[in-house]
């Protein structure tokens, strides 16, 4: 585990010489000093990634270049599996199988867009004018220096969103890791170096969002911002961006919803309310947290649904067939208690509601649901962020369309139905940026990931998230021989 902040190729210790604590959420110990870096380090680490970009060979260098480092940067993140999914178990504490899937997805990104930084090379898009004598294309290139600033769900997983398009667009980038799980992120440093990466192209600072994000943020020499992250810091730093007119792409909160038709087979779609919100203890942006039940279908889900709940094995990340570990940290643990608090006053309690006994040195929840909440509770319309699901019924498909959409977020989106038209017309109708048939939560490396409304704009993975570091130049020729 790092103990120094990566800037320009060499690990150094933060200028201040400060650190501050990780901590294991399963049993709130301090287990590492993570440097504390601020606005000093953000300006070495944003004047290393500039003079990379400006002077350096990365931008330069074909797109086949940059995959060949890309792709090695993915063997060694995929050599170095177990390791690292066992320190975002003890960083993030979530089960270390969903850690090991983290990982390998992490070394996936990074494989996917070596194969697209391939597909830079030679494209170049002819345009149509409508008047003789000009020829004209547009071409893309790198759009220069870009600051990521992540969250703490998928540490290192959202580090790869952001780092690996970069990258492979090739720009050179300072990337802020959440204060809360900063462990993974600084590894990569290591990784990028060994992978060939030059020096400056990939920097990482950690510390706190007010002392290392915002300075971040701040930086004139920054052309593109990238945050992952809550809606009100989503805000200040569209309104910073703003400022210098940088370009930015936000990926926001949510509060999905999941419709449940009375035509789907009962099994199928507690299987699937229960991962759309249990998995990752819930602390997942997408995560289907208001489920909507045709009212035929109501009672039997439900009590499937409690039934299979209070199943979940609950405890240590690394424990045999666990599937919820503790929430990240003691103010999550205490922000997300607090809210099945104003959720007993809103709505009925149905299952689960307070810390499992047993595990009262940890930050765990027990997996909670609420039934019959009113459209006006608070638990229906915030985010949680959390194990606690609100369920409600509905008559129609436009009451649930209505329901669905009466949001202020536009994240995810899921319906079921055996009706495949009728799931297709929900799914046309969501105002939403990813929507699951028949499913919820599965994410996919080539498919856009963003949301609308409040969610956020811009998209991440696929062409999509390399698109975000792009920038199109029209190139225009007078044919001098003809008129014009
Ligand atoms: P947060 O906004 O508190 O912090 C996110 C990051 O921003 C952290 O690195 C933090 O240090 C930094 N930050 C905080 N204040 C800052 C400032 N003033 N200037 C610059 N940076 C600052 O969010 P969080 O609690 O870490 O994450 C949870 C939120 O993230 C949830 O709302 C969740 O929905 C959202 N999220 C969204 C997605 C998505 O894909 N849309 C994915 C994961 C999480």
């Amino acid at each position: 585990m790092k103990t120094q902040i990566f800037i320009d190729g060499a690990y150094v210790a933060p200028t201040s010489g400060a650190s501050f604590d990780a901590v294991d959420p399963s049993n709130n110990t301090v287990f590492h000093q993570v440097p504390r870096g601020d606005a000093t380090d953000i300006d070495k680490a944003v004047k290393a990634a500039r003079r990379a970009f400006d002077e350096g060979p990365w931008p330069r260098m074909s797109g086949t270049e940059r995959a060949a480092c890309l792709r090695k940067m993915g063997d060694l993140i995929a050599a170095r599996t177990d390791a690292l999914a066992r320190v975002e178990v003890m960083d993030n504490g979530k089960p270390l199988p969903e850690a090991v899937w983290d990982i390998e997805d992490t070394a996936g990104v990074f494989h996917f867009y070596a194969d697209l930084a391939e597909g830079l090379d030679g494209h170049e898009q002819k345009v149509p004018l409508g008047m003789e004598g000009f020829t004209s294309k547009a071409v893309k290139e790198p759009i220069g220096v870009a600051g990521a600033i992540i969250p703490w769900n998928f540490p290192l997983l959202m580090a790869s969103w952001k780092v690996a398009p970069a990258l492979a667009a090739g720009c050179c980038m300072v990337l802020k890791p959440s204060e809360l799980t900063s462990v993974t992120a600084l590894e990569l440093g290591e990784i990028a170096n060994e992978a060939g990466l030059p020096p400056g192209v990939l920097n990482i600072v950690t510390g706190f969002g007010p002392e290392a994000g915002q300075p971040l943020t701040e930086h004139p020499l920054v052309d593109k911002l990238a945050f992952t992250g809550s809606v009100p810091t989503g805000s200040r730093i569209m309104a910073t961006a703003a400022r210098d007119i940088k370009a930015v792409s936000l990926e926001l909160g949510g509060k999905s919803p999941l419709v449940v038709f009375a035509d789907t087979p009962v099994e199928e779609a507690v299987e699937w309310i229960l991962f759309g919100i249990f998995w990752n203890q819930g602390e997942v942006c997408s995560a289907t947290s208001r489920v909507l039940i045709e009212d035929s279908a109501y009672e039997a889900v439900m009590e499937r649904l409690v039934t299979e709940a209070r199943k979940i094995k609950i405890g240590h990340g690394l424990d045999e067939g666990v599937l919820l570990g503790p929430l990240v940290s003691k103010s999550q643990h205490d922000k997300v208690l607090d809210w099945i608090e104003t959720g007993k006053r809103e709505a009925r309690l149905v299952s689960g509601g307070g810390i499992p006994t047993g595990l009262e040195d940890g930050c765990y929840v027990e997996p909670t649901i609420f039934a019959d909440v009113p459209e006006d509770a608070t638990i229906w319309t915030e985010e949680i962020f959390g194990p606690v699901v609100c369920v409600k019924p509905f008559k129609t498909e436009e009451e649930a369309i209505r329901l669905a959409n009466d949001t202020r977020f536009g994240l995810g989106a899921a319906v079921m139905s055996k009706d495949l038209e009728r799931a297709e017309r929900v799914a046309r109708a969501f105002r939403a940026g990813i929507v699951w048939i028949n499913c919820s939560q599965p994410t996919f490396t080539e498919a856009p990931w963003g949301g609308y409304k409040q969610s956020g704009f811009g998209r991440e993975l696929g062409e999509w998230g390399l698109n975000n570091y792009l920038e199109t130049k029209q190139i225009t020729t007078w044919d001098a021989h003809r008129p014009w």
